[in-house]
């Protein structure tokens, strides 16, 4: 063995390859490639079929392909603008290259009579087929065979030819294949039964032609081997952060058995069986002496403010606050009534801290706050900010999680800390998703489900109707407030602009009020100051108003029971769970509830679908698995929350399969292979996304 073949690719600087000085190796760092192991893991996005020369009798426009033919004349036109023409004939027909930019040697090498070889889009020209300037070599006159395997197109950055890259890649897979190394031991292999890890590096940059298909799809064995490594990476990752959580240390709080009972034994009714078992779960942990790191999902309307509100109580029974933080001022103080009304009877102190509260007011808060006398305290990121000092927070939690991300929430609890302890930690969300994604999305956190809604619940009748029987449901709405009941109607995004939706509300608004004359009519949107918000929920709730119009912002947790109907116009737009969130406003009291979702003809296939989705089904969890299915976890949880999204080759939906050996893989390797942990993470995990040094 030489001494170049010792190092392992991971350690070779990229100049190591020929042809890359400093200028070029700042260009590729661009695209994240530092090393030869970067060079070797940078995988194609897609590939072109070069192996086969294709007749030029037989070429028809649309096609890329490879032609071959001599060269028959060579020269510059000038109609429209100066370019090279090039006409080439290989005896089944002529074809013709054109090229607008040219040097005057490129013009001088088409010698009548050479071989080149040609590979580009054909397209129908002025005289016949043609290629505008395709990529081209002389080759000798009996060279007939082109490539052997399938040529890979990477992505590539601006000053980055593709052609650099390829040769790049060639370069390094030539060179230091051996030199890549394998860090999964063989009984993690052995789960998955997939190619090694140098034949799966050399197949994805060199596949065979036949392949095609199942390489476009990232379905080849040689891709599955690498989406299998990604995910493992990207589990650890997340896994090393949770690990790196629990050996922190937090206040050890058994369960307050007797406030809690107290606190039961007040409200209307019943905890569910899945309500109980939850809050079991949590109290557990809160009951050890390293933060919980907990994630609660449940459905809309599941009842997981209860559940709060009891770990809240075991930490406030342990001389210690909780904070809940909610993702909007609306919903802050729904909660804040909420908790005032359940807690305060208790003898137990609740402060509200939102943006919108100054002078004087907010002084006292803070003071309430700092003292210790506000042991819960709840409102929005405002409870984060500078100025606000807790006396001793045991518990932050997180209402409707996916307005967070991961590293919002590493940071809400370093204002935890007290005397080298660390707060616990619970947050909850209202997109739940099947138990094993759940599991790997959320790698860094304990999750768990509430997966039943309490008893008496109707499900939500959906209707999805044209824009054009508008007058139809405006009926229906006035028939609905006859009646006593209450209305929302949403006017959701038009265009990516919040003044555009304003626009369309306001305008719905006027229109609906002068439609229904009888009807109080209010209209609500994020632009209004949060006072006069507030005035026109608690309005709502009150029944002083019978239609709402709003914009998106009604999106989560309002809670008003006699609300039995709700009109989402432009609800081909919307996410399924966005949705489903909104459809989740009505249906909290007894009273039959229903939902029209109105579009814009025509609708598209995929609308179409996904309509039919919110018409079929109440379920939470099964519109989150359509609308991953359609839309992708990333788009539908937002980027941001997840830590796994930022894939090269991997797909959490299309991989699913592989998700449980990664969870056992990553177990094994954690416990015998710590040492490994790094270099894996390192070899997929840009330093960026790694949330957790190893
Ligand atoms: P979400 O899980 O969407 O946050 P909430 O906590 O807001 O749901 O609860 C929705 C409604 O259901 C609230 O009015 C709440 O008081 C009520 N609720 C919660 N748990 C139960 C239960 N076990 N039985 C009946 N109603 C319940
Ligand atoms: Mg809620």
């Amino acid at each position: 063995m030489s001494a170049a073949t010792e190092n392992p690719a991971e350690l070779l600087p990229i100049d190591r390859l020929k042809g890359v000085g400093p200028k070029m190796a700042t260009k590729f760092a661009r695209l994240g490639l530092l090393t030869v192991q970067d060079v070797l893991f940078h995988l194609p996005l897609r590939y072109q079929d070069r192996t086969r020369i294709l007749k030029i009798g037989e070429a028809a426009p649309g096609r890329f392909a490879v032609i071959q033919g001599k060269v028959e004349l060579a020269e510059v036109g000038y109609r429209g603008r100066r370019n090279l023409l090039v006409r080439v004939s290989d005896g089944t027909g002529f074809l013709t290259l054109r090229f607008f930019h040219f040097s005057a040697a490129q013009q001088e090498n088409f010698k009548r009579g050479a071989i080149v070889r040609c590979y580009g889009e054909v397209r129908a020209g002025r005289s016949g087929a043609e290629m505008i300037h395709p990529e081209y070599e002389y080759v000798a006159e009996d060279d007939t065979s082109p490539e052997q395997t399938l040529t890979a197109i990477y992505p590539t950055t601006e000053g980055v030819h593709q052609l650099s890259l390829r040769k790049l890649a060639a370069q390094a897979v030539d060179r230091y294949l051996p030199q890549v190394q394998e860090w999964l031991p063989p009984e993690v292999l052995e789960l998955v039964k997939l190619p090694t890890l140098q034949q799966a590096v050399m197949t994805v940059h060199r596949p065979q032609a036949g392949d095609v298909e199942r390489l476009m799809a990232n379905t080849h064995p040689a891709q599955q081997r690498l989406a299998f490594e990604e995910l493992l990476a990207h589990h650890l990752s997340l896994q090393a952060l949770h690990d790196a959580v629990q050996r922190e240390r937090a206040i050890a709080m058994p369960v307050a058995d007797k406030l809690i009972n107290t606190f039961l034994a007040q409200l209307p009714f019943r905890l569910t069986t899945a309500q109980v078992c939850v809050a079991g779960q949590i109290n557990h942990d809160l009951s050890l002496p390293h933060p919980m790191q907990r994630l609660v999902q449940g459905d809309v309307g599941s009842g997981k403010t209860v559940v709060a509100a009891i770990a809240a109580l075991t930490v406030i029974n342990n001389d210690c606050q909780a904070a809940l933080m909610a993702p909007t001022e609306l919903l802050a103080e729904q909660h804040f009534a909420n908790f005032d009304r359940w807690l305060t009877p208790l003898g137990i102190g609740v402060s509200c801290l939102t943006g919108k509260l100054k002078g004087n007011a907010r002084k006292s808060a803070l003071q309430a706050i700092a003292a210790g006398d506000a042991r819960l305290v709840v409102g929005t990121h405002a409870l984060f900010q500078e100025g606000v000092e807790f006396h001793r927070l045991g518990l932050v939690i997180i209402d409707e999680q996916h307005r967070f991300g991961v590293h919002q929430r590493m940071a809400l609890r370093e204002k935890g800390e007290w005397n080298g302890q660390m707060p616990h930690q619970l947050i909850m969300t209202a997109t739940p998703i099947p138990r094993t994604l759940a599991q790997s999305i959320y790698a860094d956190l304990d999750v768990s489900t509430i997966d039943e809604l309490p008893p008496g619940r109707q499900p939500i009748e959906t209707v999805v109707v044209p824009d054009s029987r508008r007058a139809e449901v405006v009926a229906r709405v006035e028939a609905a407030c006859r009646e006593g009941r209450q209305v929302y109607w949403v006017c959701p995004l038009i265009e990516e602009s919040e003044t555009l939706e304003l626009q369309a509300a306001t305008d719905t608004f006027e229109v609906l009020r002068q439609a229904l004359s009888e009807l109080r009519v209010a209209l609500i949107h994020g632009r209004l100051k949060p006072l006069e918000k507030e005035r026109i929920m608690l309005a709502f709730k009150a029944g002083e108003i019978d239609l709402l119009v709003a914009t998106t912002v009604i999106e989560v947790g309002v809670d008003v029971p006699n609300a039995t109907l709700m009109i989402i116009e432009n609800s081909e737009r919307l996410g399924l769970s966005q949705l489903h969130q909104l459809r989740g406003r009505v249906g909290r009291g007894a009273e039959k509830s229903s939902c029209v979702m109105m579009y814009q003809s025509p609708l598209g296939e995929l609308a179409r679908k996904r309509l039919a989705v919110m018409r079929e089904t109440n379920d939470g969890f099964e519109i989150a698995r359509q609308d991953m299915e359609l839309r992708g976890p990333g788009e539908m949880l937002g980027t941001r929350q997840t830590g796994m999204q930022q894939f090269r080759i991997a797909d959490i939906m299309r991989d699913q399969k592989l998700l449980g050996p990664v969870r056992k893989g990553a177990e094994r390797i954690l416990e015998h292979y710590p040492e490994r942990v790094g270099p894996i993470i390192r070899r997929w995990v840009s330093q960026a996304e790694a949330y957790a040094k190893v």
